[in-house]
């Protein structure tokens, strides 16, 4: 499937004009031939011309890795360099021995260091240097079936963490000892390390990436935790729910969480192939508006999600994209009334042929905990 991967970016890049990928350790690197390799000062590429074979640069001692990981599996040329050798030289030789020339125009990842990137573009005799993304995001952006089944096994994760809030979210601890019992229990649920931990209590909740402090919960906060984690496969969970401790909420709390519970409904709802993403934002955002609530919610209503938690296509006003089977992200939107408290509902949505299925179950309700 990786082999494939890389067919395709090559003929997606070639049809953009790129002359040559050079991707660099990430999820780019993992997404096209499946290695999972560290970003460092040296230089690891996996370089794709429009012309000749694809090969991969390495540190010779990291050379082993490449052999055990799946980029092993897929036949890719790999050159490896010492300690002493210029890694930059050794990659635009190989390329200009492709190309027949140095290249015009190199893509590079968006998250690709700034000096491996300015460092292929001086040993590429001052080649014009872009993003490698609208390449990338197209490939990444629809998943396949596997890949929706690893969502789905990374959000039934978080959900079962979600399910257990109860044994350590109530009155009297700290959000960072809360937070430390989720990210145990993160990775006891089924994930290979914790993305991050919000858990934002009272008015910590109206600040929509607080993550942990050392506020003490009280009776009758709100509070929104928002959690993600990694499975052994490199695909993201996240998910948000928002919790009442120790009692129910009061009449006007209730009355903006239920605009808030109706207009992630509705924007999950409104997910099918064709509607773009700025129309699912369009969608949460209007019952909140309607309701008078709408200078509370400041934030687009969610981002794609796959080998990383952000990724494409993102849902926001100005995004005209139209969703397409297999296209994966979040529904999150939120309320958040400064110096008070907040609530966001979040859930990972898979666009399929006729609709929306969602990875994360458990109640959108604000569910009460015991004090
Ligand atoms: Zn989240
Ligand atoms: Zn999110």
């Amino acid at each position: 499937m990786t082999g494939d991967r890389v067919r395709r970016a090559r003929e997606a890049a070639a049809e953009g004009g790129a002359d040559v990928l050079v991707l660099t350790p990430g999820s780019d690197l993992r997404y096209l031939c499946g290695y999972h390799a560290h970003a460092m000062e040296r230089l690891t590429a996996l370089v794709v011309p429009r012309a000749g074979e694809p090969f991969l640069v390495v540190p010779r001692l990291e050379a082993p890795m490449v052999d055990a990981s799946p980029a092993g599996g897929l036949g890719l040329e790999v050159l490896a360099w010492d300690e002493t050798d210029d890694a930059f030289a050794l990659l635009a030789r190989e390329v200009r021995a492709r190309l027949g020339s140095d290249p015009a125009r190199v893509a590079v990842g968006s998250r690709t260091w700034a000096e491996h990137a300015l460092g292929v573009q001086r040993a590429l005799g001052g080649a014009v240097l872009e993003l490698a993304a609208p390449v990338l995001d197209r490939l990444r952006m629809v998943k396949t079936p596997a890949e929706v089944a690893e969502l789905a096994a990374a959000g039934a994760a978080i959900d079962r963490v979600h399910a257990r809030m109860g044994e350590w979210l109530r009155a009297g601890r700290t959000e960072a000892q809360v937070g430390a019992d989720i990210a145990a229990a993160i990775l006891e649920e089924g994930h290979v390390a914790v993305d991050f931990t919000i858990v934002g209590s009272g008015p910590n909740g109206a600040s929509p990436h607080h993550e942990l402090s050392d506020r003490v919960v009280a009776e009758g906060d709100l509070v929104v935790v928002d959690i993600g984690g990694e499975t052994a496969t490199g695909y993201r969970s996240d998910c948000t729910r928002t919790y009442a401790v120790g009692r129910g909420p009061d009449a006007e709390t209730a009355e903006w969480y239920a605009v808030l519970q109706a207009a992630q409904a509705a924007a999950s709802a409104a997910v099918r192939p064709g509607v773009t993403a700025e129309a699912v934002d369009a969608a949460a955002r209007d019952v909140i508006t309607a309701a008078g609530w709408g200078e509370h919610f400041i934030h687009r209503t969610g981002h794609g999600i796959g080998l990383d938690t952000h990724e494409a296509p993102y849902i926001v006003a100005g995004n005209a994209l139209p969703l397409e089977p297999g296209m994966a992200f979040s529904v999150e939107p939120g309320i958040y009334l400064a110096g008070r408290c907040g609530a966001r509902i979040e859930d990972i949505v898979v666009c399929t042929e006729d609709g929306v299925q969602s990875v994360n179950g458990g109640p959108r309700d604000l569910v009460v905990l015991p004090g």
